[in-house]
């Protein structure tokens, strides 16, 4: 029997309600199997530790966590801090203490679900975005100078290093190998960005070498956007920079059905430090504390972070029964149209679970 090491971060607003919901349905899947347990530790940083202490997390806060095997994490954001401070000082202090550089976004059109695009059938739209999660835009290079003053002035460079960007383009040819399809779009902007894109553009080619059998093209950022919602099915995987790609993928999953719904994964593939796993969505505070929270993205994320343990069968199940609850319309919340709580979405998947444990000959 292996013991999983979770850390849980639930953040703010809906965190705190979807994060003990995915915790919730990783319990009932230990319950139900004779091969796995988890051991949860659970951090209470976010905008209340921050009006506490001064800070989002305390200083040596990576490393009460940095032997976990997993993070499953809920959101940080707080109407009463700025967000530069709750986004640099939580969730981009972990991606970036543990070098999580592949930001991972499944996009799925989930049974049951009413997309906004007519045309498009579910099975059209079936795409992994990977955003590269360590520099680019969001690099943290910039600075502020004669505040107040006419002659204020401000930066945010984005940095583009070829270590940086072989890492993820060799992340994302191999995602797309592993995936039927074999197809990988590269977004980039080299027609008006002339320095960085355009190694961004040239490392591409150099890396699709090493990967003959992945067919790939290459899709400017705004044309892209255009494409995702005219010609979905001619995606599969995409990889774009940090900003490109966190627009791109909002964009994907209000086409999916919900924001609600998504999940994502912060992978440091070379395994040094934990990975995390959380819902796109936000804090979502006009809905806090009413049960009204959708946890589909964070049970989704439960499933890459499953994935991401080797736990390939306990995911699928998972997902299945993810699926067979949004496939019920009754079971659907409020921003799917519905009137079911966060606490009956996961009771019924919790019960799901316990339904199909594995039998103990089974178990490994
Ligand atoms: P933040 O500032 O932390 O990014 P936000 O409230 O600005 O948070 P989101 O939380 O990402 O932005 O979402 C915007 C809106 O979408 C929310 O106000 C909420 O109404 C809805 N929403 C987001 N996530 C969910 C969810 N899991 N279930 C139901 N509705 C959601």
């Amino acid at each position: 029997m292996i013991t999983y090491r979770i850390a849980t971060i639930p953040g703010d607003g809906i965190g705190k309600e979807v994060v003990p919901a995915g915790q919730q349905v990783l319990e009932a899947l230990a319950k139900a199997s004779k091969s796995f347990a988890f051991e949860f530790e659970n951090f209470d940083w976010g905008g209340d530790y921050y009006r506490k202490h001064g800070v989002m997390m305390p200083a040596d806060g990576l490393d009460a966590i940095r032997g976990k095997d997993a993070i499953l994490f809920g959101s940080a954001g707080d109407p009463d801090i700025p967000d530069h401070i709750t986004l640099w000082g939580l969730r981009l202090k972990i991606c970036q203490g543990f070098d999580q550089y592949a930001n991972v976004r499944p996009t799925r059109i989930l049974p049951g679900i009413d997309a906004p695009l007519k045309r498009c059938k579910p099975e059209d739209l079936n795409w992994v975005i990977v955003r590269e999660n360590s520099e680019g835009e969001y690099s943290g290079v910039g600075g502020r100078v004669h505040q107040g003053h006419p002659i204020e002035a401000a930066t945010d460079v984005s940095i583009l290093t070829r270590a940086g960007v072989e890492r993820i383009m060799r992340f994302a040819f191999r995602l797309a190998q592993s995936r039927p399809r074999k197809l990988l779009t590269v977004i980039t902007k080299s027609n008006a960005q002339r320095h960085a894109m355009v190694m961004w553009d040239e490392i591409a080619v150099e890396i699709s070498k090493e990967f003959p059998d992945v067919k790939w093209d290459k899709e400017l950022v705004d044309a892209s956007t255009a494409r995702m919602i005219n010609r979905p099915a001619t995606l599969d995987t995409i990889v774009a920079t940090n900003l490109h790609a966190d627009i791109l993928s909002d964009l994907a999953a209000a086409l999916a059905g919900s924001l609600g719904i998504a999940p994502t994964g912060n992978i440091d593939p070379e395994r040094r430090f934990p990975s995390m796993f959380e819902p796109i969505h936000g804090s979502a505070f006009d809905i806090m504390g009413k049960g009204l929270a959708n946890p589909v993205g964070t049970f989704w994320s439960v499933v890459m972070l499953l994935e991401h343990l080797g736990e390939f069968d306990a995911a699928t199940r998972v997902m299945q029964a993810v699926e067979a609850v949004t496939a019920d319309t009754s079971l659907h919340t409020r921003d799917l149209g519905g009137t079911a709580t966060t606490a009956q979405v996961t009771a019924a998947v919790c019960a799901l679970l316990e339904k199909s444990a594995v039998p103990a000959a089974n178990a490994a």
